[in-house]
């Protein structure tokens, strides 16, 4: 069966203990009930709404003509591989793959997914970008050779031996607010009319409020307090994990900055007419979305 039917999705268990354990990791190679999912050029195979999950058993063909496969935990009883067919050049040519959907950008489409489909297709997605990117190690050079299901690297030089780990980065996205105003700004790249909420990416040797009120401050000259954590997102392009934050505007006035094309105090009722106004928010899939929607959902809550 393709697991493109299957719309209850097991939550993925990723049963680190087991990434060491190699007759663990070539049985579930070899067993009926593994699937695999493709990742074409960072883009996903999506079946409608759905993540397309191959079975296995039936992929070996693909296997041999693909680069690197990953061993990404339990879904239910089964094992979960994601596996990298960008050097394919017609992957739904492939009779593996002919019929099994399309190879979808996880960034436009991820929207439409349900959230444990959008997950599994992030991590997918996430892991063989870090493995066609650490092929060769940082420290000296060398070729770098896969471990631990594939959440490892090695260099191959004996004399160098590091161990290169999956990264991510962390960036911090925040709603800033007043009393009754939140701040977003637009950045000259997006579609016409979008307003978000600011973000960037936390620098070294500094913590997440610290990057939040930095950040705030280079953007759009505003100063801010009450940092508070509010949840964080996956966010696998390429390789960040968004960790969201409130934070109350300690000064109100707006410079102008190189990162952003234009920053606005919004009051709820901007924001609840905003397609009447000309402008609009990311939906809910987005962190971003969320801050936005709980900030006008409780109008009289510290948010
Ligand atoms: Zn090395």
């Amino acid at each position: 069966m393709a697991a493109a039917d299957r719309d209850d999705l097991p939550r993925l268990e990723r049963a680190a203990h087991l990434r060491k354990d190699i007759d663990a990791l070539e049985a579930d190679l070899r067993a009926e009930s593994s699937v695999l999912l493709p990742v074409w050029r960072d883009q996903s195979l999506l079946a409608g709404e759905r993540v397309a999950l191959i079975d296995l058993a039936r992929a070996r063909a693909l296997l041999d003509a693909s680069g690197e496969l990953v061993w990404l935990g339990k879904l239910g009883a089964a094992g979960c591989f994601a596996l990298d067919v960008s050097g394919v050049a017609e992957p739904l040519r492939h009779p593996v793959l002919a019929g099994a959907g399309e190879f979808k950008d996880l960034r436009m489409a991820g929207a439409a997914l349900p959230v444990e489909h959008a997950a599994l297709a992030a991590y997918a997605r996430g892991i063989l970008y870090w493995h066609r990117r650490h092929q060769h190690c940082g420290a000296c050079g060398a070729s770098t050779a896969p471990r631990e299901g594939g959440h490892l690297r090695v260099c191959r030089a004996e004399s160098c031996a590091t161990q290169h780990f999956p990264r991510t980065d962390p960036a911090v996205i925040m709603l800033v607010h007043d009393e009754d105003r939140c701040l977003l700004g637009r950045q000259k790249t997006w579609p016409k009319g979008m307003y978000s909420t600011l973000a960037g990416f936390v620098e070294p040797g500094e913590t997440l409020e610290e990057a939040v009120a930095r950040e705030v401050e280079e953007e759009s000259g505003v100063l801010v307090e009450d940092v508070r954590y509010f949840r964080s997102q996956p966010w696998p392009f390429p390789s960040s994990l968004m960790v969201g934050f409130t934070a109350r505007a300690r000064t109100r006035e707006l410079r102008a900055s190189d990162e952003l094309e234009d920053a606005r105090w919004f009051g709820r009722a901007d924001l609840r007419a905003a397609r009447e106004r000309g402008f609009y928010v990311p939906g809910r899939f987005s962190l971003a979305g969320q801050l936005i929607e709980a900030w006008l959902a409780a109008p009289d809550a510290p948010v």
